[in-house]
């Protein structure tokens, strides 16, 4: 599997996705049959009502979640054919993440923070802090690598954090409601940094409950109640 991938492969597919919650005798159908392609450079944003699911997509999507029933498939791998180590490499390298808490380790820099991806996919200790610092330095962070999160604004913050899930050249991002904790002009420089990754040619799907944030990508998919409206490419 090559980072690039095939190019009329979609970078992730999924078919007939069902997530059931189990909550004391209750059952949550988060997810009620989703089938969806997210192809090579596309830049989507998931939009729809907060319970609507979106979270849950995102989390199979990026593979930290299994779903009930229905099929996830990276680059045109079935997800759930893989071995354990098959699943965390992909997981590491072929997939960055951006959550709305940011979700940086607050005891290690924020060059270590960057650097700790490159650890997992076994790349030795000062080329990962050289391409931390790169990282970094594309999200305009350069002069502040020894900082601790705690020693950011949120906007630094969420830059780090994006610095971090493109450190190992993922062929696909995926973030969930990345401007939730910021004020309006903070979340708009963000937002601006993932059309400029977007149009390096990274594969950008993008949550959100913000129609303005939608309006800037290339393609909007509606979820309501676990179900996709409108997705048509
Ligand atoms: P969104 O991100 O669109 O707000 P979520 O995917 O987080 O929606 O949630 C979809 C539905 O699943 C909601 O009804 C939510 O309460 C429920 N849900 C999400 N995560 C869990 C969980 N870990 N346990 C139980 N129910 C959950
Ligand atoms: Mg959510």
């Amino acid at each position: 599997m090559s980072r690039a991938g095939d190019a009329g492969v979609p970078v992730v597919s999924v078919r007939e996705l069902h997530r059931v919650y189990h909550v004391g005798d209750e059952e949550v159908h988060a997810l009620r049959g989703v089938s969806l392609d997210i192809g090579r450079g596309e830049y989507a944003a998931v939009i729809g009502p907060s319970g609507s699911g979106k979270s849950t997509l995102m989390h199979i999507m990026g593979c930290l979640d299994s779903p009930t029933s229905g099929s996830v498939l990276i680059d045109g791998v079935e997800v759930a054919s893989m071995d354990q180590a098959t699943l965390a490499r992909v997981r590491n390298q072929r997939i960055g993440f951006v959550f709305q808490a940011f979700n940086l380790l607050p005891r290690l820099s924020i060059l270590e923070n960057v650097a700790l991806p490159l650890l997992y996919s076994g790349v030795p200790r000062k080329e990962r802090l050289e391409r931390a610092r790169e990282a970094l330095e594309k999200v305009e962070l350069g002069d502040r690598v020894r900082h601790r999160p705690s020693q950011l604004s949120g906007g630094q913050r969420q830059r780090a954090a994006i610095a971090r899930a493109l450190v190992n050249e993922p062929s696909l991002l995926l973030a969930d409601e990345p401007t939730g904790a910021l004020d309006t002009r903070t979340g708009e420089t963000v937002l601006q940094l993932f059309d400029g990754i977007a149009s390096g040619g990274v594969t950008i799907v993008v949550v959100t409950h913000d129609p303005d944030v939608a309006d800037r990508c290339r393609r909007v998919i509606h979820i309501r109640d676990g179900l996709l409206a409108g997705a048509a490419a």
